[in-house]
């Protein structure tokens, strides 16, 4: 028998607001254990949430990012269980009036569109941190992030393998740095998401019995977690087993994952209106003020690029999915470059040095303008390819203008063929073997001839100009 998979997913996403949700804590990754916090947000009896409405501000750009309705009278609610992180013992999120639902996103995988539903996105607040003592005497518990500000972005069950699923995750993260309501960095938790997947036999209408996975830290982690998953539940099923509903670990280093609760010890969470805020009243200018906040998004940037600039569809979705990329590709296209050109070295060169140094395309540290002159200095001829390379190495390196690394580190090419003439006779007189065998027919070893042409140079001569040389020498 063949299963079709299913799988909807809840990502939550830490808010990039200055300060938390209900007090003027700073929201800053890190920081001294326990020095973000205050009474309010470890919940210390007889003080008063004020919600922050830049939280709204955000959950409702959210909101309007992903084709969602905008539920202009909602409320919070305490979702209560005990747990050290959790020292009010309850969390205020939303229970049945989240600030937005029934929206969409556009996914595209292997070149064919889906829209994945959007059930809703509701706000709530972060917990802390415990440190498990490395002794095993105990635990340590870190309140810097106890109401930090999160929305949670459920999906409807609409993915049925995981490169959707994956394709789905990449699309919201774009749109949410693309909009600026989160920096979703997985590293430090900005971003998580819990993947519910179920299996049915392909054909049947009802979804088969579902399980929660939690603690998926990277989008590999996702795809790896849910392929694991995917497996157990057909292995299962194919020996005459049933999928239990219950709520799963997923241990990424064993590429395992393990039962943590089973329905029946699943929380009740005894939801009910948190008596000391008041409902959320959206007003239509509210959500009017948001709607002109929010840029042109990545899909649209897509489509624009292909149009506009001529760029493949590949290159287009490659440099898009990062809003500064784009912003950087731009920026160089407006200093005159040309646009597949830059494409070129964004998606190749760039990227691939970001990923040595290990940073985003946030951290480059020169401007656009810099790369566009990188490639007016190829395009002259002034420097060669491969030592563009190494300029632009230096550029990470030192805050200096490619012009002036240039000159510093005396890349600039040799094209002047009166000074060239004499090297590639000298590597015409070192290499007799190559020379009969090009006389011979062989046309291949020319290519070995400019390749000594060039180490002869340190690299510095162009090697067109060698060539042309080389050619007429030859034939002479
Ligand atoms: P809970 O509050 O228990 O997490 P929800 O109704 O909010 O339950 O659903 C959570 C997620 O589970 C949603 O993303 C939804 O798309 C997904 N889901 C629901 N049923 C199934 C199923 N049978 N198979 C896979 N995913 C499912
Ligand atoms: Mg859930
Ligand atoms: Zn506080």
């Amino acid at each position: 028998m063949t299963y079709e998979t299913v799988i909807g997913l809840e990502v939550h996403a830490e808010l990039s607001t200055k300060t938390k949700i209900f007090c003027d804590c700073t929201t800053e990754f890190g920081g001294e254990v326990n020095t973000h916090c205050c009474p309010i947000c470890t919940g210390m009896p007889g003080v008063l949430p004020m919600l922050n409405k830049k939280v709204v501000d955000y959950a409702i750009k959210a909101g309007l990012a992903t084709n969602c309705e905008i539920t202009q009278y909602g409320k919070q609610d305490r979702k209560n269980y005990f747990y050290p992180d959790l020292p009010k013992a309850y969390q205020i999120s939303q229970y049945d009036l989240p600030v937005c639902k029934n929206g969409y996103v556009d996914i595209e995988v292997n070149g064919e569109k889906k829209r994945i539903g959007i059930t809703r996105i509701h706000i709530e607040e972060d917990a802390g941190k415990l440190i498990h003592d490395e002794w095993g005497t105990g635990s340590l518990v870190d309140y810097n992030r106890c109401g930090v500000p999160l929305i949670e972005i459920v999906t409807e069950p609409d993915m049925r393998n995981p490169e959707e699923a994956r394709a789905l995750l990449e699309t919201l993260k774009s749109i949410l740095q693309y909009i600026d309501v989160s920096d979703c960095k997985m590293q430090e938790g900005s971003l998580r998401c819990d993947i519910n997947l179920s299996v049915r036999p392909f054909g049947q209408k009802e979804f088969g019995t579902r399980t929660e996975m939690k603690n998926v830290n990277s989008f590999r982690a996702a795809v790896r977690a849910m392929e694991f998953e995917t497996k157990r539940q057909i292995e299962l099923v194919e020996s005459g087993g049933v999928v239990e509903q219950e709520t799963r670990r997923w241990d990424d280093a064993k590429a395992v994952s393990y039962a943590m609760r089973s329905k029946e010890e699943a929380h009740d969470y005894r939801y009910f209106p948190d008596p000391d805020l008041v409902p959320i009243v959206i007003s239509d200018e509210w959500i009017e003020e948001v709607r002109k906040t929010i840029p042109e998004l990545p899909n649209a940037k897509r489509v624009r690029y292909v149009e506009q600039y001529g760029l493949p569809q590949y290159d287009a979705e490659i440099i898009t999915s990062s809003r500064t990329l784009a912003q950087f590709f731009e920026e160089c296209v407006d200093h005159g470059a040309n646009p597949k050109t830059v494409s070129n070295w964004l998606m190749g060169d760039l990227m691939r040095m970001l990923k040595d140094r290990n940073i985003e395309p946030e951290e480059i540290p020169f401007p656009a303008q810099h790369m566009s002159k990188l490639i007016a200095l190829i395009e002259k001829g002034t420097i060669s390819g491969s030592a563009a390379k190494k300029v632009l190495d230096a550029m990470f390196d030192e805050a200096k203008d490619p012009e002036v690394i240039v000159k510093e580190k005396g890349l600039v090419q040799i094209s002047d063929e009166s000074a060239l003439v004499e090297m590639v006779q000298k590597v015409l007189d070192d290499n007799p073997q190559s020379v009969a065998d090009y006389k011979a027919g062989k046309e291949k070893a020319i290519g070995f001839l400019v390749g000594q042409t060039m180490k002869a140079s340190r690299g510095k001569a162009n090697p067109q100009v060698i060539n042309k040389i080389l050619k007429e020498l030859l034939d002479a």
